[in-house]
């Protein structure tokens, strides 16, 4: 039911890798093998590389330009404990394959990627995994972390599969012209870790008022990390079942936690909500046009100029008088309405930007509203004479 804990416990336990940057020089005594594989030290023709791995840098300096990326791939084994086999090297624009010889595709210090996994960290991954029958590739496990994850094509491809295969539940008809708002459920429009007597008193604050003025603009779809039971049933306890019978506003569709894709974090895997399973369904949508809102800036990963993060919404019985998120998202909503290409927008300044909007309807307001004598500097008494 929880929407934000860890769907998959364990393969929470998975591969981690360190972010921090440490640079090891191979030229360090200490870390010099002692008889390096086509090791050449000390020669003129020596040829050394810099290999990015895992945040560190390791200098390479004991190899000829005459070795081959193999034998660069047997020292770094050395070393890192990833097996030749399982390294990827990039560098000087493309993949390169054993036989190469370093003199002949790198200059001297270049600097180059590599991509792997260590063997105990694999066999500590598949002792914790369970009789699933996954396959996870190691590269994808090891993926570049120099290339956004909203471009990795071992994600893309799974979110083409949800295209395919994902049954989106729809509810109503999706409106020509509207733009589109994703919403979480939980710890978002919903207290989902405090105990009520009902779906009402862990609401948050606002809600329906915020879904109403949201429909005037948006076709909204609720997506949240659960199970399309449980989402159903949420939405039935705060109400929204029934206001959208009533006609106040209309849920488009449902998405639950199948419509989610598995992404390798350095910190470790984790499920997040991509869009392009929604756009490549409805291609009426795209960035350009539409917005998600979650308490978790993961969610955001595999699209991050589309995300507005609210604050979580807890601890229900002390904040239902206090909280004014939805309310602010909500004025938010409508100063963006007219914008036509929101990769423009700075979700991030949505607040500032809320701020402002309630500022200039104040103001309009004064304007529109003053009355012929303040207008006039006062005029007293002019009211009175007829
Ligand atoms: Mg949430």
């Amino acid at each position: 039911m929880a929407d934000d804990l860890s769907l998959n416990p364990s393969t929470s336990m998975s591969i981690t890798v360190s972010e921090v940057t440490v640079t090891q020089t191979f030229a360090d005594a200490s870390l010099i093998p002692a008889d390096p594989v086509g090791g050449d030290a000390g020669e003129d023709n020596s040829h050394p590389v810099m290999v990015k791995w895992s945040g560190k840098e390791i200098t390479v300096s004991t190899l000829s330009q005459s070795a081959t990326i193999l034998q660069l791939k047997e020292v770094l084994f050395e070393h890192t404990n990833v097996l030749p086999h399982r390294q990827k090297l990039t560098g000087a624009g493309k993949t390169l394959s054993d036989e190469l010889a370093l003199g002949s595709i790198f200059k001297r210090n270049q600097r180059i990627m590599m991509i792997g996994t260590p063997e105990e960290t694999l066999t500590s991954f598949w002792d914790n995994q369970p009789d699933s029958g996954n396959v996870v590739n190691d590269f994808e496990v090891m993926a570049d972390p120099e290339i956004p994850y909203a471009a990795r094509v071992e994600y893309l491809e799974k979110i083409s599969r949800h295209v395919r295969d994902y049954r989106m539940q729809i509810m109503s008809h999706f409106r020509e012209g509207k733009k589109l708002l994703v919403l979480d459920i939980d710890y978002t429009i919903f207290d989902n870790g405090s105990v009520g007597q009902n779906g009402q008193e862990l609401m948050r604050p606002y809600l329906h008022e915020f879904l109403q003025v949201a429909y005037r603009n948006f076709d909204i779809i609720i997506w949240s990390a659960t199970s399309k039971r449980w989402i159903v049933a949420k939405l039935q306890e705060l109400g929204i079942t029934s206001n959208a019978r009533a006609g106040h506003y209309k849920i488009a569709a449902l998405l639950d936690d199948a419509a989610m894709i598995q992404i390798h974090r350095p910190e470790g895997p984790c499920t997040v909500k991509a869009l392009g399973v929604i756009w490549g369904k409805f291609p009426q949508f795209s960035e350009t046009n539409t917005i998600i809102v979650d308490d978790l800036r993961r969610n955001f990963l595999m699209n991050p100029k589309s995300g507005i993060r609210i604050t979580q919404y807890r601890r229900a019985f002390e904040n239902r008088d206090k909280d004014m998120e939805l309310v602010k998202l909500a004025e938010y909503l409508e100063a963006i309405a007219e914008e036509t290409d929101f990769t423009k927008l700075n979700h991030r300044k949505w607040e500032r930007i809320a701020h402002e909007y309630r500022k200039k309807l104040k103001r309009l307001e004064k304007t529109l509203f003053r009355t012929p004598s303040s207008r006039d500097g006062g005029d007293q008494g002019s009211g009175s004479s007829t």
